[in-house]
């Protein structure tokens, strides 16, 4: 059983870039993955739209990311998880060899599977003419004729890495305008060999031990077309919820829900590329949402050391919980951080610089009543009384705190007596 800071489950363009994140970090990472690094751009042929590559081959893209990251010292482990729970603060990753590992924090980066199209014949015929990727099997298609199943961008690109093996290829999408982009429907609709069916739909697959035929409603008109392969493309199924052991939020169609920070709702979890919840599913946006989850991680699992220290006696997932809500502010030196009459919100723990506390007294005059530095907190009287604040703080240097909500503060009241005690000792004494 290895311990790491972060694994990261899911090699592709969102587990590469986390992963080089976080080696160039230093923290002590893993990415794991059952099929090794590359992920879905592997079964993509050209890829136009990452910056600063005007033209490149999605294995090409692929290998440089995972070199890159392995440079820096990424730990890659081709190995599949299994499942992922939560113990105290700690994730357990079982992995597919029996072994089990820890981490304080995962990021979720397993991307999803081609959805089916579910006519007959599509089940039987997988692998002898029904394919989900032209990159892979294009290939032995040479001067056949073939069929592209969708009418967004996978169905549009991987049709036209088709034509240069296929004599005929028809585009059957089920309504009559396309979602792909507009310059791939330029590219595809305008090659002689194309021919669009469309509002049409796929019945029945079928031949003798190999694809021959398909039966295909062409605006209700049922037509059997003979086909060598049928190349189908109508969207994508998010991986990823079915491993952890307690509800991840997700949409209905199963992708992860996080916020804009990555995090899901389990504390110490997060998720970023194509199982993510998002407008869109780019490489871009895959790699962008990465280095926000991991770069959001690095600081968790810094806080995380803090929460404990600050609440020995709370439960482990409580402190885990108070960790992964807690935001981080900084103030230049005499900045107000709390004001004296102001309502009682938050709970502030120091991790940087200094700050001195005052209060009015009867004459009017403001006095020095403390000074507090990293590892003290304040704000915790007004919380526990229900009154405003009953002192001002302010910067004595520049300061950096974490904070803590009402909701989340109050969770971590009631998670023990002890903490309970610990907090209204410290209050009683400020009072
Ligand atoms: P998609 O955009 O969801 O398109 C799926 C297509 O399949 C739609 O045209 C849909 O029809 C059709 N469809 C869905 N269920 C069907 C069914 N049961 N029977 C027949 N047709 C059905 O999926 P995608 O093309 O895989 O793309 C997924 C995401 O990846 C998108 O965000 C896309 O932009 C991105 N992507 C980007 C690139 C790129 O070059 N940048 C390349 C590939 C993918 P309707 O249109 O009627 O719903």
């Amino acid at each position: 059983m290895a311990e790491f800071d972060v694994a990261i489950i899911g090699g592709g363009p969102a587990g590469l870039t986390a992963g080089l994140y976080a080696a160039r970090a230093n923290m002590n990472a893993v990415l794991f993955d059952a099929k090794g690094v590359g992920g879905e751009i592997l079964n993509t042929d050209l890829i136009e739209d990452y910056p600063g590559f005007a033209s490149i081959t999605g294995r090409e893209l692929a290998e440089k990311m995972a070199e890159h990251a392995t440079k820096f010292g990424l730990k890659v482990e081709i190995q599949g998880v299994t499942k992922v729970s939560s113990d105290g603060d700690r994730k357990i990753l079982e992995m597919a060899d029996g072994t089990t590992h820890t981490a304080a924090a995962v990021i979720l980066t397993v991307g999803g599977e081609p959805i089916k199209l579910g006519v007959p014949g599509e089940e039987e015929f997988n692998g002898k003419g029904v394919s989900y990727c032209a990159v892979c099997d294009g290939a032995f298609f040479k001067g056949a004729d073939l069929a592209v199943v969708g009418g967004g961008d996978s169905a549009f690109q991987e049709g036209l890495f088709l034509t240069r093996f296929g004599k005929k290829l028809y585009v059957i999408h089920r309504r009559s305008t396309y979602r792909a982009q507009a310059i791939l429907q330029e590219r595809l609709l305008s090659i002689d060999m194309v021919e669009p069916l469309t509002p049409a739909t796929i019945k029945e697959i079928g031949g003798e031990n190999i694809v021959q035929w398909m039966d295909v409603d062409h605006d209700g008109v049922i037509k059997r077309i003979p086909v060598d392969g049928v190349f189908i493309f109508v969207g994508f199924k998010p991986l990823g919820r079915e491993l952890f052991e307690e509800h991840i939020d997700h949409d209905k169609d199963g992708y992860i829900l996080t916020d804009s920070n990555m995090r899901t709702n389990i504390p110490g979890v997060y998720a970023a590329g194509d199982c993510r919840a998002q407008l869109a599913r780019q490489i871009t946006t895959a790699v962008g949402d990465a280095t926000t989850a991991l770069l959001h991680a690095e600081r968790y699992i810094e806080e995380l050391k803090h929460a404990r220290k600050m609440f020995p006696n709370a439960p482990r997932e409580v402190v885990a919980m108070s960790a992964s809500r807690m935001d981080t502010l900084r103030f230049a030196a005499d900045a107000t951080i709390i004001a004296e009459g102001a309502a009682a919100d938050r709970l502030y723990v120091i991790t940087q610089g200094r700050v001195v506390v005052t209060r009015t007294g009867a004459d009017g005059a403001e006095a020095e009543i403390n000074r507090l530095g990293p590892g003290d907190y304040f704000g915790e009287v007004g919380l526990l009384t229900g009154a405003s604040r009953n002192a001002t703080v302010k910067a004595a240097t520049p300061v950096e705190v974490l904070v803590l909500n009402k909701d989340t503060f109050a969770t971590l009241v009631q998670s023990s007596q002890a903490t309970a005690n610990e907090l209204r000792m410290v209050a009683e004494t400020r009072r």
